[in-house]
């Protein structure tokens, strides 16, 4: 009896042991997978991770106030559809992008396009100056929707101009002069984006450390595929590939180049022509007022890839319908 019992014992013993084994073996492969769950699912969170060694104490704070995914379904997302730009880095310069935009049948769905580029790239704000005696809803309650850093502005040009859109970004620039100081410690770059091109990520990348003035190859401009800068074999900017008015100083589109925002700060006095400019002399006659063509910095491997294009969204048929006017489109 007592030998059986013996037995016995030893035999809880054992199994004690292979059951704490057990437990800790499951111990050990729950636990790493429960912790890397979050992050495969909610990959939104994964670009913390990967900024964590570039940021500051200000995006420490935003990264532990990052609510609950659920929570932020309510707010900042249609589903599980993200519409957050990522957090803001002391280390990067800040990109500015300045885009005129006039009231039309096409521009919510223009400036929708638009921003959920923008949303991608980190340290971004997002000026917008609308051609309008007022500041419309439209704009404005997209504007606030997409989580993006942005100023609004408006001015309203009654005249018919060949400069259009150049009163408006003259008013980005008066604002930009207005809240920066040359001797800022603040490092940004300026960029003129109109609310119709197409905008590669990689094109804000390029842009971000511009020290004067940057430049790129654009698509579907200048009577071109691509409208292109000519580079020397030692990087050096040297002329323009386009088949429009190839002997402007600056034979360049809107899209295809961005300042230094202190140099914008230093030169004062550099603006958008608005009246007696000709047809595609806008950028020419402001880079003047900047820069010669040796302070070039040409971006995108020597100018050898188009980042951005010229595109014009088309009017959509006549509408047989107007449907509810209280549906904004
Ligand atoms: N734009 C504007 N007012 C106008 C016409 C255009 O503010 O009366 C804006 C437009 O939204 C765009 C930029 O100016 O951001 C350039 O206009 P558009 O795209 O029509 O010019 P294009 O493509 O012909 O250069
Ligand atoms: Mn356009």
């Amino acid at each position: 009896m007592s030998r059986v019992v013996c037995l016995t014992d030893r035999g809880t013993t054992q199994d004690r042991m292979f059951n704490k084994k057990r437990f800790f073996l499951i111990l050990l492969i729950v636990v790493p997978v429960t912790l890397l769950l979050p992050v495969s699912y909610h990959t939104t969170i994964a670009p913390f991770f990967g900024a964590r060694r570039d940021i500051g104490t200000r995006e420490m704070v935003a990264l532990r106030t990052v609510p609950h995914p659920q929570e932020r379904n309510k707010e900042h997302c249609t589903n599980n559809v993200y519409v957050r730009p990522p957090p803001w880095s002391h280390s990067l310069p800040t990109i500015y992008v300045i885009t005129p935009t006039y009231t039309r049948v096409v521009q919510k769905a223009d400036l929708t396009r638009m921003s959920n580029t923008l949303l991608h790239v980190a340290n971004l704000h997002w000026i917008v100056v609308e051609d309008a005696d007022n500041k419309t809803s439209l704009v404005g309650n997209l504007l606030n929707s997409t989580g993006l850093n942005y100023t609004h502005l408006n001015v309203h040009v009654v005249e018919k101009i060949t400069s259009r859109g150049s009163r408006q970004r003259n008013v980005a620039l008066k604002w930009l002069r207005d809240t920066f100081r040359l001797n800022d410690s603040h490092h940004g770059v300026v960029f003129f984006g109109d609310d119709d091109n197409t905008y590669s990520l990689q094109l804000f990348d390029e842009m971000r450390y511009t020290e004067k003035v940057s430049v790129w190859p654009v698509g579907f401009t200048g009577a071109m595929r691509y409208q292109s800068i000519k580079v020397n074999a030692l990087g050096k900017v040297y002329g323009w590939e386009t088949r429009y008015a190839g002997t402007r100083p600056f034979a360049i589109d809107m899209a295809g180049f961005a300042v230094n925002l202190k140099l914008l700060l230093s030169k004062s006095k550099a603006n958008f022509r608005v009246y007696n400019v000709g047809t595609g002399q806008q950028e020419t006659r402001f880079l003047q007022d900047l820069v010669t063509i040796n302070d070039l910095e040409p971006k995108a491997d020597n100018c050898t890839k188009v980042l951005v294009w010229h595109t014009r969204t088309t009017k959509p048929p006549a509408f047989k319908s107007q449907g509810d006017p209280n549906i904004e489109t």
